[in-house]
């Protein structure tokens, strides 16, 4: 029969886990921490389900919420959102996605993907009828050559997709990226999602270069980020969208059929964290460049070869030395027969670079996780 996501299987991180699982693997290939929650967190989760925060939420989001949101925006990128009109709460920066792309992507539009990119993009443009256009990243320093991006546009092209820090690579975008791409949208008059999931995730003193930090493009833009990747938490699945007042009221009839609202009492818990905890996030940034150093130092007593980490929590391995296997079956191999899962990249891609061999490790994990992976891959 016809389908409608005929390209469509399971996605890499489903089966890199099941793999690990199988063969009791060290898993850094699917990308979550495997340590705690912040304490004051979990108390307040509980205690809003203890108070009987279990009901239905506002479908827009709880307005504590909201406006702790619009607060952390505003001390973080020096401009502050309305709560009402210009924030949504959503199932998981995946829901946004998904609510973004359906609010104004019509049947024959294109969008611009920028590749490798995260793999919940293609099929949200195609079901909306959208066809996704893929312009790669070079394929060092993962930087977009908007010379490219821009003979990708056509009249139909509908809307631009932009990541950073970036997952798979870690890289992120710069001032002068952001002024290329204001001159791009403004130009072509593009909508422009900002996947920003990793904002806080930033290392060596770099700046975040938020969409909300600029005028022209956050006027047209859905900025869209996860409490999953900043509060160790992705299985609770709590995202939220910033957007202009008319693109939100788009977003939101999406949101509300797709979902009508996001789990209650996880809202509460993250408006008290967000208000009076202000220093984890401030500190995430040292808390996982700590975890790059360390890792980056034990991968050096390995054969593979670290690339540059900018931000996000995810280390690129160039294999090389150890297999001349395609990514895919090397990360097969890794995880099956030395007991380390990792993410191959070719996945990310519509059509992936010739002979590339990298590899994605999660270093999102505890000192003795890693170590017992390090273990392994001095083995190779
Ligand atoms: N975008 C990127 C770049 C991601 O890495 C992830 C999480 N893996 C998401 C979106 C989805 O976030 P969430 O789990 O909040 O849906
Ligand atoms: N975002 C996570 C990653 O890149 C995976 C999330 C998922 O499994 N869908 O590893």
């Amino acid at each position: 029969p016809e389908t409608k996501l005929p390209k469509v299987g399971t996605t890499i991180f489903t089966v890199m886990s099941q793999l690990a699982m199988e063969h009791g693997a060290v898993n850094l290939g699917q990308g979550f921490p495997d340590f705690e929650v912040p304490p004051r967190l979990v108390e307040a989760l509980a205690r809003a389900m203890r108070e009987g925060r279990n009901q239905y939420a506002p479908m827009t989001g709880v307005p504590a919420l909201r406006e702790a949101i619009a607060g952390k925006t505003e001390r973080c990128y020096g401009w502050r959102p309305d709560a009402d009109t210009e924030i949504t709460v959503t199932s998981g920066a995946t829901e946004a996605i998904f609510d973004a792309v359906h609010a104004v992507v019509r049947p024959g539009d294109e969008v611009v993907v920028l590749d490798p990119c995260y793999d919940c993009y293609e099929p949200a443009i195609e079901l909306a009828g959208g066809r996704a256009v893929h312009v790669p990243l070079d394929p060092l320093t993962f930087a977009p050559d908007w010379e490219r991006v821009e003979r990708a546009i056509t009249p139909s092209t509908r809307m631009l997709m932009i990541n950073s820090p970036h997952n798979p690579s870690g890289a992120m975008l710069t001032p002068e990226d952001m002024a290329e791409l204001t001159r791009l949208v403004q130009s072509a008059g593009l909508y422009l999602l900002s996947d920003e999931v990793y904002e806080h995730i930033v290392f060596d003193g770099r700046r975040h270069e938020s969409v909300l930090r600029y005028p022209e493009l956050r006027e047209r833009a859905f900025v869209v980020s996860s409490f999953g990747k900043t509060y160790h938490c992705t299985g609770w699945k709590v995202g939220y969208c910033i957007a202009p007042p008319l693109l939100s009221a788009e977003f939101r009839k999406v949101h509300q059929y797709n979902v009508f609202c996001t789990f209650a009492p996880a809202q509460w818990a993250f408006a008290e964290m967000i208000a009076h905890e202000p220093e984890h996030y401030e500190r995430l940034g040292a808390f996982y460049q700590a975890k790059r150093d360390r890792f980056q130092r034990q991968l050096a007593q390995t054969r593979l070869r670290p690339l540059p980490v900018p931000g996000g929590y995810f280390q690129l391995v160039d294999y090389s030395a150890v297999s001349d296997l395609d990514d895919l079956a090397f990360c097969r191999w890794l995880t099956a027969e030395k007991g380390v899962a990792a993410i191959p990249l070719s996945p990310f891609y519509a059509i992936a670079p010739e002979g590339q061999r990298l590899a994605r490790l999660c270093f999102a994990k505890n000192e003795s996780t890693l170590d017992a992976a390090i273990e392994r891959l001095k083995a190779l």
